[in-house]
């Protein structure tokens, strides 16, 4: 046993471009045992540079007034203590890294590891620092797959950080054949490209050619269906995990549905590109 491993097992799972109402429309139920499900407000508008964010400890934010960001962060790190059942962190623990996995797996001697799911977030990626694994899954929309991987050390306390990607744009769900995936008459180019993840932006309105709000309408129920299908998985984690872990279930940013002439995240200054859900909790 390594003398310094200790504290709870902690996963991050992160609902890519999880809009909050879509969250809360979903009504889940096994999600909802970790505790009240917060709105919160992502600080990127899209996926690099918001886990980024997450992966140097910060949640996203309560938009809190009357305070200094520095306090405010001051306050977010000192919550680690309780998820991590330790009782000496603070913000100044993480310095001069700043970054939590190597924090973890360095100081605490936990087992670090990422399962992504979008190609922005490659093992190649400068993100990819103080993993023991970091691993691009085969397929962009299956967290079961990942779930299927995860194992726990009675020794030695294991991070992992899940990048889910049934929430992602075509909000498919692992059965579902490519051809069953919605498209678009005249707008899919603005989605092609999956792979770079540059799927934000605003739609033209040419001549007579229309904003499909039944399709756009559509796109967000397939974003609420593909959340209750995450609750069951994230059920199926739960009967997984020992009793000594923190869960914490969050979306890297939002989506836009076509509110004001956008669709989708990144390039986009909408509010509902940041308003994300935030639930965490152990559970027993
Ligand atoms: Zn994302």
């Amino acid at each position: 046993m390594n003398a310094r491993a200790r504290g709870n097992n902690f996963i991050l799972v992160v609902f890519d471009s999880c809009r909050y109402d879509s969250f809360v429309a979903a009504r889940p139920r096994a999600m909802r045992k970790l505790g009240r499900v917060e709105r919160r407000w992502s600080y990127a508008s899209w996926t690099s540079p918001s886990h980024y964010n997450l992966l140097i400890g910060l949640m996203p934010h309560t938009n809190p007034k009357h305070v200094f960001a520095s306090e405010y962060y001051k306050r977010e790190f000192v919550k680690y203590n309780q998820r991590l059942d330790i009782d000496t962190f603070e913000f100044k623990s993480l310095v001069p890294q700043l970054y939590l996995p190597a924090f973890l797996r360095h100081h605490l001697g936990y087992r670090t590891h990422a399962m992504v799911s979008l190609p922005a977030l490659n093992p190649q990626t400068v993100l990819n620092h103080g993993f023991d694994t970091f691993e691009l899954m085969p397929q962009h929309n299956d967290m079961r797959a990942m779930v299927a991987k995860m194992t726990f050390s009675p020794d030695q306390p294991s991070f992992y950080v899940l990048n889910v990607g049934e929430t992602h744009y075509p909000y498919a769900l692992p059965h579902e054949s490519r051809e069953e995936w919605p498209r678009i008459s005249g707008v899919h180019g603005v989605f092609k490209h999956l792979d770079e993840e540059i799927v934000g932006g605003r739609l033209v309105r040419r001549k007579r050619q229309f904003f499909d709000h039944t399709k756009l309408e559509e796109l967000r129920q397939r974003q609420i269906a593909a959340v209750r299908h995450l609750d069951r998985v994230v059920e199926e984690l739960f009967d997984l995990v020992p009793p000594n872990t923190w869960i914490t279930i969050t979306a890297d940013h939002g989506e836009l549905f076509g509110e004001d002439g956008f669709f989708g995240h990144g390039p986009v200054q909408h509010e509902k590109v940041y308003e994300v859900p935030f639930v965490e909790g152990k559970l027993r």
